[in-house]
């Protein structure tokens, strides 16, 4: 049979917290052709732990690789058209592993995890005046159990192994993008240690001016440097792919994140080239946690209530970075796998959309899923979850609904957050994820932050990010996007519906939902 005739493809691991996908899109119109998905096992060992099995992790690459590989395959699409490899992933997630055996001493903590509350407490403790903005002038980051140094720091004190594999030189360490870069490029025979300098950034441990590990931090939370990855832009080679169909194919660039991408696929086709920072342009991506980005471009900008500083993109070893603020909220799509897997009030995540829907309303049920303490803006590891507002009449579709309206209000926090720090208010949210299927949510989401949510019509646009940066990368360069292309990508838009006083009522219940999550010891 003949194949069909495309230019270059670009391909991108999407390994999240929840699943990891392989995605391969055309580099010229940024049409998806194909990909596989593959759920990813958590455990959850002691209470507020949680981790995965970094080789299940490589295996679903392996697995979601060679699955869409035969799916072009069968649409008789060559594979060798494939030009480069990107990667985005669940960022803070922490690794160490043997680089001499290539096996892990441990499994990866994942970013939600809890056990370093105490040893972030300690750590807070110390600080002058009790600060947790301690090292957030080099860090953009709160002292939080959230990034990897604290993560890091507990399996050197409480893995044996992973202690003695340091003093023999063994261990190295990494986020899920080194773990599976260094597995992909060859293990323990030549695989690379690399990240790059999103990921590095949420580590605690990097310095987001001079863009390197800063060896102050590193002896604050007394790591050796050696076991560290080198650091490296997100758009570059990397390395190739030592086995499985792909060989040969280099891995050229992670996690280009930017609200700016989704607005150059959106609307304004004529900034690509550019990629210079749009005021006012800020994306959401719901997944097991949410996350939303505001770029403030070339410059790191500190925030005064509570959002992160994060390096979005360096889209090249002699290119800028450009920075963004970030609020990430914890706990998202977890809360909806929860009421599934803890509460079995659903089976399947689609179903908790037609259960809210069938009510309409929490009636007065707030629901704050602190699981994991507090992230963005209030940054609270002792938090905990909370549900109030119950009565005689509550049944599981109001639960539901009060869930869903949880991502809304903790999405809306940010967002204010957000337009204090900049005094220019956001004019519409763009949003991404897996969570967006969900209608019922983005509807409300419109409703409670009073401005119109947009989704693209193409919803993988983080690992389309991912794919064109690695398209990007100097030595490989074939993204060619051009603005004729771009101009049939749609996107759906969710305008607010319910009234703004009738919104503030909601969120200002919330909020004293919230403070009641913060001190429901006290
Ligand atoms: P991640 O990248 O963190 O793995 P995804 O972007 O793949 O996350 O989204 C998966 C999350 O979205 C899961 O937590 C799942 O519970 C939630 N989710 C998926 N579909 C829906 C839906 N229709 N309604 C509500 N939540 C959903």
């Amino acid at each position: 049979s003949s194949r069909i005739m495309l230019g270059p493809l670009v391909a991108a691991i999407d390994q999240g917290t929840s699943s990891t996908r392989f995605l391969v899109f055309n580099a010229k119109t940024a049409e998806l052709l194909s990909h596989h998905q593959v759920e990813i096992q958590q455990s959850f060992p002691k209470e507020g732990w949680v981790e995965e099995d970094p080789k299940e992790i490589l295996q679903s690459v392996y697995e979601c690789m060679d699955r869409t590989c035969e799916k072009l395959t069968q649409l008789n699409i060559d594979i060798s058209n494939i030009k480069a490899i990107g990667v985005t992933n669940q960022r803070e997630t922490t690794i160490v592993w043997d680089k001499e055996t290539g096996e892990p001493f441990y499994n990866a903590i994942v970013w939600l995890d809890l056990r370093t509350q105490s040893t972030v407490e300690r750590l807070i403790n110390r600080t002058p005046g009790r600060n947790k903005n301690h090292l957030k002038h080099k860090t953009g980051l709160p002292i939080s159990t959230y990034f990897s140094a604290v993560k890091l720091r507990w399996l050197m004190d409480n893995v044996e192994e992973v202690r003695r594999a340091i003093l023999s030189h063994r261990a190295l360490f990494g986020t899920v993008d080194s773990w599976l870069i260094w597995c992909l490029t060859g293990g323990e025979k030549s695989g690379v240690h690399c990240t790059d300098v999103t990921n590095a950034s949420r580590t605690m441990l990097f310095n987001i001016h001079s863009l390197d590990w800063d060896p102050d931090l590193c002896k604050y939370f007394d790591i050796p440097m050696e076991i560290l990855p080198k650091v490296r832009s997100s758009s570059e080679i990397y390395g190739l792919m030592k086995s499985g169909a792909l060989t040969g194919i280099p891995i050229s660039g992670v996690n280009y994140i930017s609200p700016d991408f989704t607005q150059i696929l959106l609307w304004s086709a004529a900034l690509v080239g550019q990629m210079c920072f749009q005021d006012g342009q800020a994306k959401n991506t719901y997944g097991t946690g949410c996350f939303l980005l505001r770029n403030t471009g070339p410059k790191p900008v500190m925030s005064d209530h509570g959002l992160l500083t994060t390096v979005a993109y360096k889209l090249g070893r002699d290119k800028p970075a450009c920075y963004a603020l970030e609020g990430s909220v914890a706990i998202a799509g977890a809360v909806v796998r929860w009421l599934k897997d803890n509460l079995g009030i659903i089976q399947t995540s689609t179903e908790l959309e037609k259960l809210a829907a069938g009510v309409g309303t929490s009636y007065g049920c707030y629901f704050v899923p602190a699981f994991s303490g507090l992230y963005a803006p209030y940054w609270e590891p002792s938090a905990r979850g909370i549900i109030c507002g119950l009565t005689q009449f509550t049944n599981k579709s109001h639960l539901a609904f009060a869930a869903l309206e949880a991502v809304c209000f903790q999405t809306r926090e940010i967002l204010d957050a957000m337009n204090q720090d900049s005094g220019i208010p956001l004019s519409q949210l763009q949003v991404d994820g897996g969570m967006t299927s969900n209608k019922l949510l983005m509807q409300l989401q419109a409703d409670i932050l009073c401005i119109p949510v947009v989704k693209p019509s193409m919803p993988e646009t983080t690992a389309l990010g991912a794919a064109m940066a690695a398209g990007a990368a100097e030595g490989v360069s074939v993204w060619s996007l051009s603005p004729e292309d771009l101009s049939e990508v749609t996107s759906e838009k969710f305008e607010p519906q319910i009234n703004p006083e009738e919104s503030e009522f909601r969120y200002a219940r919330w909020k004293k939902a919230v403070q009641r999550a913060m001190n429901w010891e006290t």
